[in-house]
């Protein structure tokens, strides 16, 4: 008899029928609705992050990320992570300005995105921006390149940069 299976369910232990009832401390006990003890599932961190559609007549800018880290090699709308305290706004200067040594004029939002990765989940908030000062060079990235908006298709991308880059496609 498998008595995981048949006798000592999670849900309903039968445990008058259970050859085992004489030596179970959790029968003993009166705990044998409350076994087996599950792991507490652990919270999916949540992240909101800025991403910057840096214009530039028919051009916007984007950045490849560096080999080996999450989405090695793909393409993206340069920004990032939000800082405790920080805006939004804020967020996106700061990224700008250490991700590519340059500041931006920050202009509309373009939209909101959310996605879900294996072990956290962002919510991207993309805005449109121009250079204020600064040539664009690739401090945290492996490359930068202005591109024309039609030709972003031709880029890999992660799927939120993708719907950003669709949305400008379509738009254009
Ligand atoms: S007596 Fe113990 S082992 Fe047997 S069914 Fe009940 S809880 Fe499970």
């Amino acid at each position: 008899m498998d008595l995981g299976s048949a006798v000592c369910t999670p849900r309903s232990p039968r445990c008058s029928d259970c050859p085992l009832a004489s030596h179970c401390l959790a029968r003993a006990h009166g705990t044998q609705e409350l076994r087996p003890i599950r792991p507490a599932r652990r919270a999916v961190p949540h992240y909101r992050v800025t991403a910057a559609v840096v214009e530039r007549g028919h051009s916007v800018l984007i950045a490849q990320r560096p080999v080996g880290g999450l989405l090695g090699g793909m393409w993206e709308f340069p920004g990032g992570k939000q800082e405790h305290g920080e805006t939004l706004e804020a967020c996106l200067r700061r990224e700008l300005r250490e991700e590519l040594g340059v500041t931006v004029r920050i202009g509309a939002r373009l939209g909101i995105w959310h996605h879900a990765y294996s072990h956290f989940r962002v919510t991207v908030y993309a805005y449109r921006c121009r250079l204020q000062r600064g040539n664009p060079r690739a401090l945290a990235h492996s490359r930068v390149r202005w591109v024309r908006i039609r030709a972003l298709k031709t880029y890999p991308m992660g799927k939120v940069d993708r719907a950003i880059a669709r949305m400008l496609a379509s738009s254009a």
